[in-house]
């Protein structure tokens, strides 16, 4: 039988640490419970339950297993998400902005944003689905300011222009950007740390301060991770 403790993060709403035979894992409170959505575990504590966040699947729980704290994510936050895919990474942050906020989750390909609809979409009241290409954020329609943080996982060639051409329309001074950067999708050959450091300095050159870098190893090692937060 596995050994398994949970406490509350120190910092963020809704987020958990689930201690599972020695190894600390995020997880975030289930605005649905009994619902798992991509076979994640479901744990509880009390009257709690925490769905385990799988940092292989979701860069962002991989950026929080790589030490990452202070993460801007909060109950009421409203959060646009570029690349929604199926929804994994989505899912907790539905779960960390809770029924107060709410998630705008962009994503283009027509198959992918049906999965999204019915599978994640369907059963909870806070994720706006908006079926689009993120290159044209002004038809979004949907979408309304201030937004708290712009999450871009596009992998693309222009992910960086995509990011910043939709915080350009969304995001106020203070607001913060998370650029998850696909090198492989930028330049075949490249050095990955060369082609984060290009990107990193597009973002800058923007108006944004940027927090932390990370890359992604051990979890996934063609991919990059900006935080930064939009000064001017
Ligand atoms: N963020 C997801 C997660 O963590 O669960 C994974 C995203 S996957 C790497 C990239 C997604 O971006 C794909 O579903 C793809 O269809 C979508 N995408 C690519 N180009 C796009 C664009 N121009 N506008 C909107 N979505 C796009």
């Amino acid at each position: 039988m596995a050994n398994i403790r949970i406490k509350e993060d120190a910092g963020v709403d809704n987020l958990y640490w689930v201690n599972l035979d020695g190894k600390n894992l995020p997880a975030t409170r289930n605005l649905t419970p009994g619902i798992s959505y991509y076979q994640e575990r479901l744990i509880h504590k009390g009257k709690i339950e925490v769905r385990l966040w799988d940092p292989y699947r979701s860069k962002l729980a991989a950026v929080l297993m790589k030490g990452y704290r202070e993460l801007p994510i909060m109950s009421g936050s409203k959060v646009l998400y570029l690349g929604a895919s199926t929804g994994t990474t989505v899912s907790h942050v539905s779960d960390l902005v809770d029924k107060t906020g709410l998630v705008f989750a962009v994503e283009v390909a027509p198959r992918v944003a049906r999965e999204l609809v019915m599978n994640l979409v369907a059963k909870r009241k806070n994720i706006v689905p908006i079926i689009a290409d993120a290159r044209y954020p002004h038809l979004y329609g949907a979408v309304f300011k201030p937004i708290d943080l712009i999450y871009a996982d596009i992998a693309q060639a222009d992910q960086t222009e995509i990011a910043l051409i939709n915080s350009d329309m969304f995001l106020d001074n203070g607001g913060y950007l998370f650029l998850v950067i696909k090198a492989r999708s930028i330049h075949p050959l490249k050095p990955i740390s060369t082609i984060i450091e290009e990107e990193v300095i597009k973002v800058r050159n923007r108006g944004f301060d940027i927090i932390h870098v990370f890359d992604m190893m051990p979890f996934d090692r063609d991919h990059g991770f900006i935080i930064a937060r939009k000064i001017r």
